[in-house]
């Protein structure tokens, strides 16, 4: 091999200058401190772009969705139904209020939450006379999951939803925001998503005194008096005033960052569709994919090699790649937990079995994404 090249990440932080510009201004006023003024214009900023009453900044995206269970009263002996194919961090809330998954299946068009797999799963539920607290909806990779058949299940039951947009921030349902369908709906900012404040996350909903609450607790719960006094549980789960400086310059840029991301997922589509066996992550006609990251699925039988041997290949390479993500339902964590498929088959086993999360930064150059494509167009048999 040839001296290595420089490494190709999956989807790394992508600064725009604005970041730098506007985090001097947090040095030069020396609100380092949690909280300040740029915590509260981000707050306006993210629910003004997604089209939502309020928003209420906080250190990750889990932590929005902690909150938002907490919001909606999950306690321990509750069941709350959550999407299947997603990272772990959509479901370990849950445990930390001492409730128990049940998961749910993807259906084939958005790689979501199946509509078929959610009535399963609430037929069982009245059966068995316990209907869940709160239902957990992943946009995965970037993609809205069918959001109007699925509310329409879980208004029948009044049973509210958490819209986990942690991926799919830029994207739209309908023309409507994702991340604004459910009851409740949360971002992150960790450093590999489409914008970043190298940590952080949002919790987004129109019920403003909910929102208040959620701040309340996300504050150490101290209660209004002069002295320190708490009657209920908090937590440390506000954002810096820092944080939220990138942020904001991070939201200028992120109508490009989607646009950038739409235009990679492309050249992969348009470069890779000749090599027998190759699939892609579909776009759903009922919104805009924001393409977070590119996928693709592969059939071992047709190309020749198995998804972990094109990522093994890649990393050669000096590439990063992954497997789509590992089911909920096969975790070790959650192997009492009860899951409902689709059809006769798992959809999400499926994509787990095929799918490969390619290089998708918003930085890739045009000759890095080469690299990517010549090294799957030399591995994989081309017919
Ligand atoms: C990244 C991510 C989260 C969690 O976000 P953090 O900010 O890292 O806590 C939640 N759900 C999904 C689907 C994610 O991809």
């Amino acid at each position: 091999m040839t001296a290595r090249e420089k490494r190709i990440y999956l989807s790394p932080p992508h600064m725009s200058g604005y970041e730098q510009q506007m985090v001097n201004d947090v040095f030069e006023s020396n609100w380092i401190a949690p909280l300040g003024p740029h915590v509260d214009e981000f707050e306006k900023e993210m629910a003004d772009y997604a089209g939502a009453a309020g928003a209420l900044a906080l250190s990750s995206g889990t932590a929005a969705i902690h909150l938002a269970l907490c919001l909606l009263g999950v306690e321990q002996g509750d069941i709350v139904f959550c999407s299947t194919l997603t990272f772990i961090a959509s479901v370990n809330p849950v445990l930390y209020q001492g409730a128990e998954p049940v998961f749910i299946d993807s259906e084939p068009d958005s790689w979501n939450m199946s509509p078929l797999a959610l009535s399963k799963a609430f037929l069982a539920a009245e059966r068995n006379g316990r209907l869940p607290k709160a239902v957990i909806i992943v946009n995965l990779y970037g993609q809205s999951a069918d959001m109007i058949p699925l509310l329409e299940i879980c208004n029948h039951y009044r049973i509210p939803v958490i819209e986990d947009a942690a991926e799919s921030l830029g994207a739209a349902y309908r023309n409507k925001a994702s991340g604004t369908w459910g009851k409740f709906g949360t971002y992150s900012f960790n450093g590999n998503k489409i914008i970043t404040t190298s940590g952080g996350g949002m919790l987004v909903s129109d019920d403003i005194e909910a929102l208040n609450k959620a701040r309340f607790w996300a504050t150490q719960a101290r209660d209004p008096a002069p002295w320190y006094q708490h009657s209920e549980v908090g937590y440390n789960y506000r954002m810096s005033n820092v944080l939220a400086a990138i942020g904001r310059g991070q939201l200028q840029v992120l109508e490009d960052r989607v646009r950038i991301r739409r235009s990679i997922f492309e050249r992969y589509q348009k470069a890779l569709s000749n090599i027998n066996g190759v699939g892609f992550m579909p776009e759903a006609p009922f919104g805009r994919h924001n393409r977070w990251l590119s996928v693709i699925t592969v059939d071992p039988q047709k190309c020749g090699l198995t998804p972990i041997q094109i990522i093994t290949e890649l990393e050669s390479q000096n590439i990063e790649s992954r497997p789509v993500w590992k089911p909920m339902h096969l975790q070790p964590l959650f192997d009492r937990c009860t899951y409902f498929t689709h059809g006769d088959k798992s959809i999400s086993d499926q994509l787990f079995e095929t799918g490969i999360c390619l290089p998708s930064g918003s930085s890739l150059s045009a000759h890095e994404q080469n690299r990517v494509i010549e090294c799957l167009e030399k591995c994989m048999n081309k017919n």
